[in-house]
């Protein structure tokens, strides 16, 4: 099991952007169409913007028209921690780094093939790394 990250909140707030630090450690929402990655395609893997963690492949990204970043799968399910989340009048299921809890998005099951889920996540949880 890998180590997980803990930090204090002043610790986040110090190294993230506040756009970043709203996101990731207080269940933000960025606006549709606005982020980095949503019209973004190179090759390469998605970390954790707050932990480093590799979240999702370039492989995996495909064009859902949300105006966010859709994955159909992440790296590995471990990465990955999945929580009910009831606000906004919705029942939704939010996505978590599962090393150091910052909240990404949400999963949806409306994806394509080959697992029909859309993992829609914010640019702003996210640090791109190019394949070497
Ligand atoms: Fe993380």
């Amino acid at each position: 099991m890998e180590k997980k990250v803990k930090k204090s909140e002043a610790d986040w707030k110090k190294e993230l952007t506040p756009e970043e630090y709203h996101i990731t450690r207080e269940k933000g929402t960025e606006r549709a169409f606005t982020g980095k990655y949503w019209d973004f395609h190179g090759k390469g893997i998605y970390r954790c913007v707050c932990c480093g963690s590799e979240l999702f492949d370039s492989e995996t990204k495909f064009e859902s028209g949300s105006g966010w970043p859709s994955f159909y799968t992440p790296v590995n399910g471990s990465r990955i921690d999945e929580e009910r989340d009831p606000t906004f009048g919705m029942i939704r299921t939010e996505v978590k780094c599962s090393k150091c809890g910052a909240h990404l998005g949400h999963v949806f099951n409306d994806g394509p093939k080959p697992t029909w889920l859309r993992y829609c996540i914010n640019s702003a949880a996210l640090k791109f790394e190019e394949k070497k």
